[in-house]
């Protein structure tokens, strides 16, 4: 097959995506701004110390030898989808097919980025990492999975945390049974949670919020949401969701661009385990001729995990359970991932 496919973005869908459509016999050139791919879910454990950057990121360069995909580390900077062509730092990449896996960027509804952390990418989380030695009371707003985890793991090491969310509880989106699990915890752990009100001004040692209140902190950590890459956003002129696509993960306006992950507009939960499974159907759905339907990605919204630090705890179905072993699940999940990379990889290698 010489159909070049670039896959822009070497995270969750991208690797993935990059690694079948190799095996598929597509030339596949795969463009990242990082030389890492980096498993996200781990950057709350690597702030509170349990999990090491080496165990977080798999050297891409490395990874991919020999497997026949070109790997290319350079920043892009726009994609012009009437030309095919991939712009970045360094030059540009013609395409017959484009696979957008840009991820996403922190959302910070326009705060003042000088007073805020966040926990989003790897230089964000080691910045917080290396402060926190200095600082012993911290605020995290937003109340949903990543701003439980991130709470609940700086609890642990022994800070005194705040977590503020919009809504009277937290992971508001979640089942209430998981909610109460959660606040069981943060009351068995003295961590404090204040729902229902809205913070209207961050600033240098407090934030304000809607009833006038000042609350005292020194870090903020912002986990209030992510916004679609701004590559994306201002190549496709779309809004904080991504590049709109249908169930086959292909644009309705570019019929050799798709997008999967937290880039895209797919009206699914924005998971590492969607993206990386979004990857099968982009694969499969680049192979078909172009009579063919195309296939339906299918979301796995069954079983989440929220890490509490000391514990842990699942959702199934109407069930929650907390227990402490479940905080060693994010690590177990982890290895089983970085595994059947590894096995994508050896099946390149000796075909
Ligand atoms: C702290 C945290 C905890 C999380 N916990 C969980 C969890 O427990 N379970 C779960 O399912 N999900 C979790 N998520 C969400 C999950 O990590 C994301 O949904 C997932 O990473 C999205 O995958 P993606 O491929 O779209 O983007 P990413 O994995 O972020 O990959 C995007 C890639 O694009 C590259 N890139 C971006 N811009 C450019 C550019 N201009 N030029 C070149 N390359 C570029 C980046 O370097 C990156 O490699 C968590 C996220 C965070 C931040």
């Amino acid at each position: 097959m010489d159909k070049e496919v670039v896959v822009a973005g070497a995270g969750f869908a991208g690797l993935s995506t990059a690694l079948k459509l190799s095996s598929k016999g597509f030339n596949v050139k795969m463009i990242d701004q990082k030389g890492f791919h980096l498993f996200r879910p781990g950057l709350i454990p690597f702030i509170g110390e349990r999990l090491s950057e080496e165990k977080l990121k798999i050297d891409l360069a490395s990874f991919l030898e020999g497997t026949g995909i070109e790997f290319s580390r350079e920043k892009i900077i726009h994609i012009d989808p009437e030309k095919d062509v991939v712009e970045t730092n360094s030059g540009a990449h013609q395409y017959d097919y484009l696979v957008l896996a840009l991820g996403s960027d922190v959302y910070t509804v326009g705060f003042d980025e000088d007073y805020l952390e966040s926990v989003y990418s790897f230089s964000q989380a080691k910045k917080v990492k290396e402060q926190l030695p200095d600082v012993e009371k911290v605020a995290v707003v937003g109340a949903g999975h990543t701003g439980i985890e991130t709470a609940a793991e700086l609890d642990r090491k022994g800070k005194n945390v705040t977590l503020i969310g919009g809504e009277t509880r937290p992971a508001s989106r979640s089942p209430i049974k998981l909610s109460e699990a959660v606040l069981d915890y943060f009351n068995q752990e003295d961590i404090g949670f204040r729902g229902g009100s809205q913070v209207v001004d961050i600033d240098e040692g407090f934030l304000e919020m809607d009833d006038g209140q000042k609350i005292d902190t020194e870090m903020v950590i912002w986990t209030g949401g992510i916004q679609a890459s701004e590559i994306v956003r201002n190549s496709f002129g779309t809004g904080r969701q991504g590049i709109k696509v249908n169930p086959g993960l292909c644009s309705p306006e570019f019929g050799n661009i798709f997008a999967a992950g937290d880039c895209a507009d797919h009206n699914y939960t924005k998971t590492a385990r969607n993206a990386w499974r979004q990857s099968d159907v982009i694969a499969e759905n680049i192979s078909k001729s172009e009579t063919e339907t195309l296939e339906h990605f299918e979301p796995d919204e069954t079983l989440l995990h929220i890490s509490l630090g000391k514990e842990g705890l699942i959702q199934r179905g109407k069930k929650v359970y907390r227990l402490s072993v479940l905080r060693y699940l994010e690590s177990l999940i982890r290895i089983r991932y970085f595994y059947s990379l590894k096995m994508q990889r050896l099946k390149l290698k000796l075909m």
